[in-house]
């Protein structure tokens, strides 16, 4: 049986530009041969199973040869397996797709192409820079500026390349920019052309400077620009100035950490990304959800005797249901009760089981749940309270001093989470921590002493609220941030207005 290699393109680095079909052949692949720059997560999705091997070239250094690359695809493609190899960008862009593809037609292995989105024209367009356009910009040429240009036998035909009508897009090429843009010059190419470099375009620390063919090498230069890069050249590459719109949005360029349970930290993740963020999460704690026995068993059996269930996070309220539902239960058996959620996530939760809160403050806290409850009659009554082992005793405390019979029942405990040293370093260089509770803060830090990191922490401090940053203050830490409505939503726009407030 012969097997099946596919060239794959993975794009520029955008975990969303990749193609429903590369998505799909990495899930199924046996074997996936990968260079350096695919996207973060890009093999989340392959088979635990399947052979990764990364052949890509260390900067300076060449891991492997192309070579020895062909004839490992042809080798595993021999066996009958299915290989994905996978490249950055297109791969018959810059890609020795076509070598590959050549090696594999020769030892008769049937292939695939499957292109992907090139980086000569997406981290333009994420820079705000088309690369053709009505006036002016008719046509492009993709060029590599790999070669040093002052090379006798440069591939390139510089002057030809310098009258070409239309846009340039270098790749490859910064390190020979001053070089590249001399030659341009001098054959013929105005020294005031607007020229761009886009850095890690697509990635969470995309930059670009403009400038014109004269002056772009300095400035990248001046701005640190390397590797990978596109250069533009051309009048399109002035349009940044007006198009750029990533680089606006408010959490451009910076790096956000997300300490919550990872079953729940995706809404805020995709939050911050979609602001701009660059978001890094490294859960603090997982919620483990206790069986279905003891207290607990008692109170799901009994639920009918209670005349108000309190919910006191959105984890608390899912558990409580699903346990009703284990049971064999629904929302009905809570019909005759009244139910009070904390805030407007466990609200969400509720209402995802069928049911709509009675009584919800307007701040996410145990004080104000209290408050909002000074009116419902609970004396001589049976109370239930739904939630975390590990919790504060205010609510509880408050409802039986008002004579009423309080059952507080755990239905989950949360277990700390490890960080890796390269968790731990990207805590270190990140500009913000966020923290929706006191025991993310707890355990977060736990894991960060553990690690031997300490509290070396030197990003901002953003807390969801005042239990919360009291948390942190009784480890030392500094809050600079505090959410004034006390949810997820409360806590990103405190935390947008604080980046505004310090933008660089
Ligand atoms: N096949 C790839 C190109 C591979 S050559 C494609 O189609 O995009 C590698 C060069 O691509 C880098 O030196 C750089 O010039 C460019 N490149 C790749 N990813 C990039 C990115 N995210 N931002 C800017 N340039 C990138």
């Amino acid at each position: 049986m012969s097997g099946m290699v596919f060239l794959v393109g993975a794009g520029p680095g955008d975990p969303g530009l990749m193609t429903r079909r590369s998505l799909e052949l990495i899930a199924g692949a046996d074997a996936i041969l990968y260079d350096r720059l695919i996207p973060s997560g890009a093999l989340d999705r392959a088979r635990p199973d399947a052979d990764l091997r990364y052949v890509g070239k260390q900067p300076g250094g060449h891991s492997m040869t192309q070579e020895a690359i062909n004839e490992l695809l042809v080798e595993l493609g021999g066996r009958g397996l299915s290989v994905v190899r996978l490249k950055g960008g297109d791969p018959f862009v810059f890609g020795r797709g076509g070598e590959e593809a050549l090696a594999l037609v020769e030892a008769g292995i049937a292939f695939e192409v499957v292109p992907g989105v090139t980086s000569g024209v997406a981290a333009p367009a994420y820079a705000g820079i088309p690369v053709t356009h009505r006036d002016g910009a008719s046509a492009v040429a993709l060029v590599t500026g790999h070669e040093d240009p002052e090379k006798p036998d440069t591939a390139l035909d510089w002057p030809a390349l310098a009258g070409f009508p239309g846009t340039l897009v270098l790749y490859m090429g910064v390190g020979n920019l001053a070089a590249i843009a001399e030659r341009l010059i001098d054959g013929g190419r105005g020294a005031d052309e607007p020229a761009a470099v886009v850095e890690r375009g697509t990635l969470p620390g995309q930059r670009a400077v403009g400038g014109t063919l004269a002056d772009v090498a300095r400035r990248a230069d001046e701005g640190g620009i390397r590797a990978p890069a596109i250069t533009v050249v051309g009048p399109v590459a002035r349009l940044r100035e007006r198009l750029a719109w990533i680089e606006r949005r408010p959490l451009h360029g910076r790096t956000v950490v997300v300490t919550r349970a990872r079953a729940q930290a995706s809404g805020l993740a995709a939050t911050l990304g979609a602001l701009g963020a660059r978001v890094i999460e490294t859960p603090a704690i997982r919620i483990v959800p206790r069986p279905v026995e003891g207290d607990l068993a008692d109170a799901v059996e009994n639920i009918d005797r209670y005349a108000l269930v309190c919910l006191t996070s959105p984890n608390g309220a899912a558990l409580l249901l699903d346990a009703l539902r284990t049971s064999g239960r629904d929302a009905r058996a809570l019909a005759g009760a009244m139910v009070a959620a904390i805030g407007p996530g466990t609200a969400a939760e509720l209402e995802r089981g069928g049911i709509v809160a009675d009584v919800m403050p307007e701040r996410s806290i145990a004080e104000a749940l209290v408050a909002s409850l000074e009116t419902v009659p609970v004396e001589g009554r049976r109370v239930l309270v739904a939630r975390a082992s590990e919790a504060r005793d205010v609510l509880p405390e408050a409802l039986a001093g008002r004579g009423a019979d309080v059952d507080v029942v755990a239905v989950y405990d949360t277990a700390a989470e490890p960080l890796t040293d390269d968790e731990a370093l990207l805590v270190s260089e990140a500009d913000y921590v966020t923290f929706t509770s006191s025991s993310t803060v707890r355990n977060f830090l736990a894991a960060l002493d553990r690690n031997g990191s300490g509290h070396s922490l030197s990003a901002r401090i953003v807390s969801i609220g005042p239990i919360t940053s009291g948390a942190a203050r009784e480890l030392d830490l500094e809050v600079a941030v505090e959410a004034e409505r006390h949810d997820v939503d409360g806590l990103v726009e405190a935390l947008v207005r604080d980046a505004q407030a310090n933008a660089e």
